[in-house]
């Protein structure tokens, strides 16, 4: 923790552990967190779950674990100019997706739908989840223990409804922020501002290679057609046969470091006239960690297209159909029969109520990876909706 400004996040500051730990002997705390979510299951399973590709479609696509080692590098490689804590913003990027469902946001949406008269399904209410409860490593608690701001990052959204619940649970603790409309910390923000840097240009760079984006359908985004005008004026043989898969990366990488350079300047332009002192402050604060004005527009319309033109490409839509089936079969079906499911959740769904079997139900298919649930839904279904 060498060169922090004050409105950082420090770890001897921090608010700690639902459970008190000693300290350990070389590591600080946000070390120690990250630590922690890589040797998790849920991050091991991270690699064969769908970012926007299916997982089986292609071995060169991003997964939902090289989406988060990228959000981690961006995220530090800011985290590092602005002085706030490389260290925890690396746990929050590595664990901030470790609650999405198979299928991405395919699998997201139809799980919400079952849920809905349980309280409905959010994926960053359920990476909360999988740190808090569902992980199993400790004796003598559920969950990873991790430190107060760890958890605060990863829980990047939540609805009132389930804010209210989670200041029942821990007062003044990570749903507090929520009812009264204030800020994480800046290394909270900072992770949230990196995913969507990361997922704009690897979403380009798989688009393309894919074959369902064309590099001529990037003209009408001004972004990405800037520095792809600049790359092939200063190297035209970009331009030549052959050369698709340079011209993209040629464009790609200023594309991201404009992205990132903005960042620190920007933010570093409402640090210095916000003044924050500590993290405290930081809390009260509107969000700091930010892109110029012009950037955000443009980083807007670049998502814009990309939602047009890859998320909702017919091809993408088809297997958006058939994911919602396994998720929707899979649930009646396990509601149904709890014990279809592995033991341990077979056993926590026949323990409760309604509501408690559904949670359930809802952990274990959250936990899949695409392949499982495409393997499980065969099994109790007969049908192979999936290659
Ligand atoms: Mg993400």
């Amino acid at each position: 923790a060498m060169n922090l400004a004050p409105f950082a996040c420090h770890p001897a500051n921090s608010k700690g552990r639902l459970h008190p730990e000693v300290a350990a002997p070389t590591r600080t705390d946000y070390q120690r967190d990250r630590d922690r979510i890589v040797h998790s299951t849920a991050f091991r399973r991270l690699v064969y779950k769908t970012q926007v590709f299916l997982n089986h479609e292609g071995d060169l696509f991003r997964t939902r674990l090289t989406h988060s080692l990228e959000v981690a590098q961006l995220g530090r490689s800011i985290a590092r100019a602005l002085q706030i804590n490389e260290d925890l913003v690396e746990a929050i990027s590595l664990a901030h997706d470790l609650g999405h469902t198979p299928f991405g946001h395919a699998g997201q949406d139809a799980l919400n739908e079952c849920m809905k008269p349980f309280g409905g399904f959010e994926h960053n209410l359920q990476s909360l989840r999988v740190v808090d409860s569902l992980e199993e490593r400790y004796p003598a608690y559920d969950g990873l223990n991790l430190t107060f701001e760890t958890r605060e990052g990863i829980l990047k959204h939540c609805s009132l409804q389930n804010a209210q619940r989670l200041e029942g649970q821990e007062p003044n603790g990570v749903g507090w922020r929520f009812l009264h409309k204030q800020q994480p910390s800046l290394e909270a923000q900072l992770c949230n501002l990196a995913d969507e840097i990361a997922y704009n240009a690897h979403d380009i760079d798989d688009g393309v290679r894919s074959g369902l984006l064309t590099l001529d359908q990037l003209d009408d985004v001004p972004l990405f057609a800037r520095f792809r005008d600049e790359a092939t004026k200063e190297h035209p043989q970009l331009l030549g046969q052959g050369m698709q898969r340079r011209c993209l990366h040629a464009s790609i990488r200023p594309m991201l470091s404009a992205q990132v350079y903005d960042v620190m300047d920007a933010t570093r332009e409402a640090i210095n006239e916000y003044r924050p002192t500590d993290v405290e402050s930081v809390r009260a604060l509107p969000v700091l960690v930010r892109f110029s004005p012009l950037m955000r527009e443009q980083s807007l319309e670049l998502k814009r297209f990309l939602f047009r033109s890859l998320y909702r490409h017919p091809q993408v839509m088809e297997m958006t159909g058939n994911a919602k089936r396994i998720v929707r079969d899979l649930f009646a079906i396990y509601v149904h029969s709890p014990a279809e499911m592995k033991p341990a959740f077979a056993w926590k769904a026949q323990q409760g109520d309604d509501t408690v079997r559904a949670v359930t139900v809802a952990d274990f298919i959250a936990g899949m990876t695409d392949r499982f649930a495409i393997r499980e839904h065969e099994r109790l279904s007969g049908e192979r909706l999936m290659a």
